[in-house]
């Protein structure tokens, strides 16, 4: 916000009460027809009534109807669905976080295979044991089709892994449309922790003590590869979600999903 927004702000919160809450219903201006959906309520002082101002035409309109701040009821099933779509996102974005850890583990196993092995036992001379380890296949020659079904293989762990990251983009800008700045950094925080997590768990394993090193680059390109994803996610979700909503959505309903399009500084197409 500017400071000359800010004053005027002030200046109408000196005028009329603090903001109360928003009009919550398709609300027309009576004066120029302007939908007042998501608009700020205040209480006048003077008169004690809920009133709220088109941004379009200036003229005040009483509000008592369009929101929720009179009816306690509605106010608490509003908090009760707040809640639910807070957990409905952390269930979206932690499942997004597991996949996106999952495909490169996968991606590492199609290398190895679960081998054992007899080794002399420690402290016991004359005595073995067996161990289990995980080893790189033996590559297949480069012509055979063994070799073009592992090619195959490798290629979708990775292209799905870059689709993922891409649709967890893509929801973070339409769900999380708000963050911005320094706060879409969060976004880069989910393939980083999946990444982290793929690799704190292929170490913590006794059995792939041999291909810890050789897991490292790996894990770096589909670090990369999600990174990739996300971003183009990011940047095309919303005008993506645009699209589909112009197809689906006749005008009216459409305005309540506006601040997809005034997020991005674009006028509702009506
Ligand atoms: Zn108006």
């Amino acid at each position: 916000m500017n400071e000359i927004e800010s004053e005027a702000r002030v200046e109408s919160e000196a005028q009329v009460g603090p903001v109360i809450s928003n009009i919550h219903t398709d609300t027309f201006c009576e004066s120029c027809g302007y939908n007042l959906h998501t608009q700020a309520v205040v209480r006048d002082e003077r008169l004690g009534l809920l009133v709220c101002r088109c941004p379009e035409c200036g003229r005040w309109a009483a509000a008592g109807l369009g929101t929720s701040a009179s009816r306690v009821w509605l106010n608490r099933f509003g908090t009760l669905l707040l809640i639910g779509w807070v957990l409905v996102l952390l269930v979206v974005f932690g499942l997004g976080t597991l996949f996106m850890g999952m495909l490169p583990y996968g991606y590492l196993m199609s290398f190895t295979r679960w081998q054992q092995f007899e080794v002399p036992a420690p402290g016991m001379p004359g005595q073995h044991m067996i161990i289990y380890r995980y080893t790189l296949q033996d590559v297949p020659p480069a012509d055979s089709q063994a070799a073009s079904d592992q090619r195959t293989g490798r290629t979708i762990f990775m292209c799905v892994a870059t689709a993922l990251a891409a649709v967890v983009g893509g929801l973070h800008s339409v769900f999380l449309w708000h963050a911005r700045g320094r706060w879409r950094v969060f976004a880069f925080a989910m393939p980083l922790l999946a990444c982290l997590g793929t690799w704190v768990i292929w170490n913590a394993d006794r059995e792939t003590v041999d291909l810890r090193q050789w897991a490292v680059p790996r894990i770096a390109l589909f670090f990369l590869l999600e990174l990739l994803g996300l971003s183009l996610g990011l940047l095309a979700g919303r005008p993506i979600v645009r699209g589909i909503l112009r197809v689906l959505l006749p005008p009216k309903p459409r305005q309540h999903l506006a601040f997809l399009w005034t997020v991005d500084k674009k006028r509702l197409p009506i």
